[in-house]
């Protein structure tokens, strides 16, 4: 008994290939690095260069150079998202798990929601995760399989005050994963949605105009109490951190799921609210 305590924990991820976008971020760092911990070989994907080379050099420390790669690219651009996913394959040789997460957020309300605004919101949230799925089907066609975990929000889910472009984008994206769960299933393609409530720590869009905006919206003068807000309002009455996410990510794209497609899981500490 006392062996078996001290045999390494298992790293089930372990010659597993995983594609994080928006990878330079709170939740994709934070989701590459749990990745990274049980094994698996990672590509980071994120359209900030400079902020994607701090990320990848963290990483590298982690998990070794060997296991870490980088691709600048802007998912609502097909040719550089084909380019990363090209790059995987050829640095990696193939790809099995994909994290669709690179995001934006804005918040406005309806007669202030410029037509760009909304375009915007679609361009990165659903064509952008509509783009990466695609090149993610055909690599994984051509593998055994895989797992796509999609980003959501709760604002996907549930109406969000001034916030309608983002929250109608999010829950396209949902409806995608789930119209690709079942398009998927016979080639052993798994698609699932993590949908994080507020995750201010580490969370880049939370330093602009979204904080100063959400706060607006939930009745809060200034953005300093926020933190308090999202918790109290919480059942657990705890902040949600990338962390968190990062471990639901991690139960989608492992076998752990092995039997669950078309499913998501909300990352919220309990909270029925938008
Ligand atoms: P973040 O800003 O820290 O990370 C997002 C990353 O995506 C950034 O590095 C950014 O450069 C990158 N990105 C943005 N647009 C891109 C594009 N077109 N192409 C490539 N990369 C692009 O924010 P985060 O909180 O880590 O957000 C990650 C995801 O989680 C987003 O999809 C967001 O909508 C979602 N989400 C966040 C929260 C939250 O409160 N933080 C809540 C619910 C959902």
């Amino acid at each position: 008994e006392a062996k078996l305590r001290r045999m390494p924990a298992p790293r089930p991820l372990v010659g597993k290939i995983a594609l994080v976008t928006g990878g330079a971020g709170g939740i994709g760092a934070a989701t590459a690095a749990r990745l990274a911990e049980d094994g698996a070989c990672i590509m980071l994907v994120d359209r900030d260069a400079d902020r994607l080379r701090e990320a990848a050099e963290r990483l590298e420390k982690q998990a070794g150079a060997d296991r870490v790669r980088m691709a600048v690219a802007d998912v609502t651009r097909e040719a550089e998202i084909e380019a990363a996913f090209t790059a995987c394959a050829r640095e990696f040789g193939g790809l099995d798990i994909l994290v669709a997460n690179a995001g934006i957020a804005s918040s406005a309300a309806l007669e202030a929601t410029t037509t760009d605004l909304w375009r915007q919101n679609f361009a990165v949230l659903a064509e952008g995760y509509f783009l990466t799925a695609r090149a993610a089907f055909t690599l994984m066609k051509r593998g055994n399989g895989g797992s796509i975990v999609f980003i959501g929000s709760k604002n996907g889910v549930a109406a969000a005050t001034n916030a309608a472009a983002y929250a109608s984008a999010k829950a396209a994206s949902l409806h995608l994963a789930r119209c690709l769960a079942l398009e998927g299933a016979p080639f052993g393609i798994r698609v699932n949605t993590v949908n994080p409530d507020a995750v201010i720590k580490g969370s880049h869009i939370w330093d602009g105009a979204w904080r100063r905006e959400r706060a607006g919206a939930h009745g809060i003068d200034d953005g300093a109490g926020l933190e308090a807000h999202y918790r109290d309002r919480s059942m657990l009455k705890r902040e949600v951190l990338p962390e968190d996410v990062a471990q639901a990510v991690h139960f989608f794209a492992s076998d752990l799921s092995a039997k669950s497609t078309g499913n998501m899981i909300n990352v919220d500490a309990g909270n029925a609210q938008a």
